[in-house]
């Protein structure tokens, strides 16, 4: 249940808040500004300006009970890293993801339909990296504003004709805002005016100093359109990934984010999902932001149909009621009565209008398209 603070009450009532505090005090209750208020404390102070107070409840797959279970040591497993790229407009973000996904996606899945669900997976050397190709800033700051953390690793791509410019920079912020490794991509090392050496001059500012100047962020020199460096890129994700070792644990109903979502004509609401913990079955009953659903088929990266996927893997879901938005949690109720219960109370038209109030507040606006 939502709670408000008295500055936030006199916002809603378009009151001044030493008004609001005045009432309080009147009524026996000493509030400062910043102080929450309580549901009694919200009626009475609304009533008296004639306004009723209807209850919106507010629901965060992220509080129900079993979503933050934890997992014992002993169930966790290693999982893929989940990497998101970032840089500076035309520094070569497009082009990267598109050259590692061609060189290594369809290599060893001959007959495989590549198709565009906003994120796939590469094996190297055996293991596998999953990459999210949703528009860079835009997915990290949208996803973050709401509470959702996806990214374990950032590509951070620098022209090596261009250096640090101001996307730059942002991206460099939002990865240590989200205290997300950052491994630097020198792309364009096949132009001739290349100046690699400035990019490690520039970015040391921002306190990214590279090993071979004595700091510890790791630098690749690569070009994203001939393909060099590319494998070393690869190589340097996994390196950290052995260094940091994410895991999760598979043996648990399955929670995650939504990457995208639209309605498809033919197929209804259609999700991309990245599985964070668990493991998510087609037949699942799931909440997803304010929808629900029970997982009707599932489609990988390649276009082929799964019955099961892990965690760090992303997956193409239909059998949703609506369509979430990017950036919206789900959760996979092993009581199927329970998930269809919370859903249509989610799905409810107040929620509907918190949750405009809550897109204003989302900054997937402020930056480019990858
Ligand atoms: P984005 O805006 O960061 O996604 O950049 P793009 O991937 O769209 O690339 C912008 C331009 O730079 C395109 O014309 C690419 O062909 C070019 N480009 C990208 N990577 C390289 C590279 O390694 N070498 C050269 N010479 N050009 C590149
Ligand atoms: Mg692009």
């Amino acid at each position: 249940t939502g709670s408000l603070t008295v500055g936030e009450l006199a916002g809603k009532l378009h009151k001044e808040p030493s008004e609001i505090i005045k009432k309080l005090f009147m009524l026996g209750v000493m509030a400062t500004i910043n102080q929450d208020l309580d549901k009694d404390s919200i009626e009475l102070i609304a009533g008296e300006y004639g306004v009723e107070v209807e209850e919106v409840i507010v629901f965060d797959v992220t509080e129900f009970e079993g979503y933050a279970t934890e997992d014992q040591e002993d169930q966790l497993q290693i999982r893929p890293p989940v990497v998101t790229i970032m840089g500076h407009v035309d520094h070569g973000k497009t082009t990267l993801l598109d050259s590692i996904r061609n060189t290594k996606v369809t290599a060893g899945e001959a007959g495989g339909i590549t198709q565009h669900i906003g994120a796939y997976q590469v094996v190297v050397n055996n293991k596998k990296i999953t990459f999210l190709d949703t528009p860079g800033h835009a997915a990290f700051t949208t996803m973050r504003a709401r509470g959702a953390q996806v990214t374990d690793i950032t590509i951070l791509v620098v022209a090596a004709d261009d250096g640090v410019m101001p996307q730059t920079v942002e991206a460099i912020s939002h990865a240590k805002a989200a205290e997300v490794p950052i491994i630097v991509a020198v792309n364009k090392m096949d132009k001739e005016s290349a100046n690699p050496d400035r990019v490690m001059q520039e970015l040391t500012e921002y306190g990214l100093v590279s090993e071979a100047w004595g700091g510890d962020t790791i630098f690749v020199p690569l070009s994203a359109l001939s393909g060099d460096g590319i494998e070393e890129l690869l190589e340097m994700i996994l390196l950290v990934s052995e260094v940091e070792e994410w895991k999760a644990n598979p043996n648990r109903a399955a929670t995650g984010t939504v990457i995208e979502a639209q309605l498809d004509k033919g197929r209804g609401s259609v999700a991309t999902l990245l599985v964070q913990n668990g493991t998510l079955r087609v037949g699942d009953s799931i909440v997803v932001g304010n929808t629900f659903g029970r997982v009707r088929a599932m489609v990988n990266d390649l276009g082929r149909r799964v019955k099961e996927v892990g965690p760090s893997t992303p997956v193409e879901i239909t059998g949703l009621s609506d369509v979430p938005q990017a950036g919206d949690q789900f959760m996979v109720f092993t009581d199927e009565k329970k998930a269809r219960q919370v859903g249509e109370a989610r799905a409810s038209k107040q929620l509907d209008e918190q949750r405009k109030e809550g897109a204003k507040l989302s900054l997937d606006d402020l930056f480019e398209q990858i």
